[in-house]
């Protein structure tokens, strides 16, 4: 294989706190041990409207700190058909890009994978989403800023649930992992998670009532994961008002204010040792690879098990958050 020069970077999918400081990563790392950088705009996008520039360390000075991408992100139709990654590989081989590290989520590493599989071209990915759900890494980037925020929203909320003696349903992101629902729930105190993992197996919200979870408090929080498969907090709350009258429920939808805000040391650190572990593996003649973080040991996961979407939920975390919610 002919030897890497240039490297190209991009952000893709959702965007996650935590992005930017792995793009520092990335980049300073890259340039440490000699190679030359570009920076992608809006993802895939980017390839195909040529929005590329020449990243220096200064590129990424004063970023570490905050949310979002400096390199935007976008989503790209085109990039899913061969056609579309035909003028992606075209503008990376113009630009004389022969390696791509790219940032993002399940669908953004799924891109790469087809990609790095068509054109035989070295693809390294950052598990960039606060969803967690990404299989082979303990974390993804965004995950513990997002959890913290939430965290922060929860505690709001109880000030209002205690007073007017209410149950609130708390919606937060996740897709169809229950990370940040299930670990929300016992960060905040909350009395209950009901999360997509465990749906089809039993009716939670039942379950929940029928257990009397309210029986010692005047107030209820319950995390909901927006999901298809949970059905999402208004159609619970909508379940209560029928099935069970007696609750005055509320609904909270806490949506994008978990994807912002500055990412917390945890989350700077994993990008960090991420982004700089992506130019070793490129170094170490790894291809087509997330590089992920287990048991904190850098770990070198192929696309096809990242993508996978049965990252496991750890399930003793429910019986903890059971525990303490009597
Ligand atoms: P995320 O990376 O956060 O999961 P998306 O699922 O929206 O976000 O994916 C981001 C982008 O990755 C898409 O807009 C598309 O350009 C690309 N992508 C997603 N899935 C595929 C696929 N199966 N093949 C090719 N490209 C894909």
């Amino acid at each position: 294989m002919a030897a890497i020069k240039t490297i190209g970077i991009l952000t893709s999918g959702g965007d996650a706190p935590g992005m930017n400081a792995a793009i520092r990563a990335v980049t300073r790392s890259a340039i440490f041990s000699g190679f030359k950088v570009k920076g992608i705009y809006r993802g895939y996008k980017g390839l195909l409207t040529n929005e590329i520039v020449d990243f220096k360390t200064q590129n990424v000075s004063n970023i570490i700190q905050m949310g979002g991408t400096i390199l935007k992100t976008a989503r790209c139709q085109e990039f899913k058909s061969p056609e579309g990654r035909q003028l992606a590989y075209d503008t990376l081989r113009q630009h004389e890009i022969d390696a791509l590290v790219v940032i993002g989520g399940d669908g953004s590493l799924s891109g790469a994978r087809a990609f790095a599989t068509e054109f035989n071209f070295p693809c390294i990915g950052l598990p960039g989403t606060i969803d967690n759900d990404l299989y082979g890494t303990d974390e993804t980037i965004g995950y513990d800023t997002a959890l913290n925020t939430i965290m922060e929203c929860v505690d709001k909320i109880r000030d209002t649930a205690t007073s007017h003696e209410r149950l609130f349903f708390i919606e937060v992101m996740g897709r169809d992992a229950g990370f940040l629902a299930l670990n929300g729930a016992i960060a905040s105190g909350a009395e209950a998670a009901i999360i997509p993992e465990i749906s089809t197996e039993v009716d939670q919200l039942a379950e929940l009532i029928q257990n009397g979870f309210r029986k010692s408090k005047n107030s209820s929080i319950v995390l909901v994961a927006e999901s298809p498969v949970t059905g999402g907090a208004m159609a619970l709350a909508e379940r209560v008002n029928k099935e069970y009258p007696e609750y005055d429920v509320r609904v909270s939808i806490l949506g994008h204010l978990q994807r912002g805000g500055s990412p917390t040391a945890r989350d700077r650190i994993l990008a960090s040792r991420l982004g700089s572990a992506a130019i070793d593996a490129l170094l170490d003649d790894q291809r087509n690879v997330m590089i992920g973080i287990s048991n904190d040991e850098i770990v070198y996961v192929p696309f096809s098990k990242a993508i996978k979407k049965d990252k496991p939920i750890n399930r003793s975390l429910l019986d903890t958050l059971r525990r303490l919610s009597i």
